[in-house]
């Protein structure tokens, strides 16, 4: 089979340690992929003068799958923009599914499996903030639903929310495109959209009515609903189970990711992949965990979750499944467990046991 390549990109904290002890289970257990691991980051400000060199980037957009740790501070939010806002990645998929033996804080958290699609492209990202001064000198007639113009409020900041019609459709189809494929799996076959669209009906209108009319009109075939972000919050943790794909804006989506990590075992165990036509990249939705980073005990099964996610995307789809498995079987058997879990074992203990049980499958 030929060897499919692979960027893996560490960032930084507990980035480097999760994909380096995901990086070594794909070798070990023979996957057909061919490793690189380009400069980026602060080495690379230190060796190229920037965060994201560009053999880094070319090496990123050759190859067949890039998987990244996670950004904390400046030099690797270089390498998090670039993935995102310059590769225009605009999906950002994040599966939220319950694994038996995993910790989750739900007495019942059987049967959870469910994915927010988060729309990464649009929103209050990337920020575009400034000083109110500076919008009232340009918009001196923008105000508010009671009448109140910007320069009425005092000193202050603002940040510009943008949508647009374009950005809403593609990731509607996309999610629609999901829930579809989910469908055919024996899935829910359901859209669920959530905005803020009652407080904002403008740009969070826009995003509502548009992905109804995609909805309705190209994928009769699918149900689709709408929440407000509060109540869809409360039924992310109260209705799990009656959740197939969600769909939501960039800041939203950021927020509910988290919690609906957790409510299906913990930040630590949830992957993700972000996608745009043609391209990829993969990374764990939790960030560089600076309290728990050089102790070697961050969990990876966000990173493995994330490499099963690529290798599916790379068309290697047995090796993604028995990754799964193997991770699945692993929280089953609860031996070998990280501390978030509420066991004792060190990243590398756990990653060598998914190994273990991928070998044995
Ligand atoms: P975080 O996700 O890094 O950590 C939140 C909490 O979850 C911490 O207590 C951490 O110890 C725990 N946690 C996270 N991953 C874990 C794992 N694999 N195993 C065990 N415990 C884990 O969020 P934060 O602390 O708010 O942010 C830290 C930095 O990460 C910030 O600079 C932030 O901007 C950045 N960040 C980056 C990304 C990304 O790269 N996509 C995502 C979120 C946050």
């Amino acid at each position: 089979m030929t060897p499919r390549s692979v960027v893996a990109l560490g960032g930084e904290g507990i980035g480097p340690e999760v994909i380096d002890a995901t990086c070594e289970l794909m070798i070990k257990a023979g996957m057909p992929v061919e490793i690189m691991t380009p400069p980026h980051g602060e080495p690379a400000i230190k060796s190229h003068g920037h965060g994201m060199p560009d053999t880094t980037k070319r090496a990123c957009q050759s190859a067949d799958g890039v998987l990244f740790g996670a950004a904390g501070r400046s030099a690797t939010s270089a390498v998090v923009g670039w993935l995102r806002w310059e590769m225009g990645t605009y999906a950002s998929v994040r599966p939220v599914k319950h694994y038996a033996g995993a910790a989750s804080p739900l007495a019942h958290p059987e049967g959870i499996d469910y994915v927010i699609v988060r729309e990464l492209s649009e929103g209050l990202y990337p920020g575009r903030e400034g000083e109110l001064a500076d919008l009232a000198r340009a918009l001196p007639d923008l105000r508010d639903k009671f009448g109140r113009r910007v320069g009425e409020y005092g000193a202050g900041r603002f940040a510009a929310k943008v949508v647009t019609q374009g950005g809403v459709e593609r990731a509607a189809r996309f999610a629609c495109e999901l829930a579809r494929g989910r469908k055919a799996r024996g899935g829910q076959g359901k859209l669920t959209c959530i905005t803020k669209s009652n407080v904002m009906p403008q740009s969070d209108g826009l995003f509502q009515h548009v992905v109804a009319d995609v909805a309705s009109r190209e994928y009769p075939d699918l149900a689709h609903e709408h929440f407000y972000v509060d109540d869809g919050a409360r039924r992310l943790i109260r209705f799990p189970r009656q959740m197939d794909v969600v769909l939501t804006m960039n800041l939203y989506g950021d927020i509910l990711s988290d919690l609906g990590a957790e409510t299906a075992g913990g930040l630590g165990m949830a992957p993700s992949g972000c996608y745009r036509e043609g391209w990829a990249y993969f990374e764990s939705v939790h960030g560089s965990a600076p309290d728990i980073a050089g102790r070697g005990i961050a969990n990876p099964t966000g990173a493995l979750l994330s490499a099963a996610m690529m290798l599916d995307h790379m068309k290697l789809a047995a090796e993604a499944e028995r990754l799964e498995a193997a991770v699945a079987r692993v929280y089953r058997d609860g031996k070998t467990l990280t501390a978030d879990q509420g066991g004792k074992a060190s990243t590398t203990a756990f990653a060598h046991a998914v190994l273990e049980a991928y070998r044995n499958s």
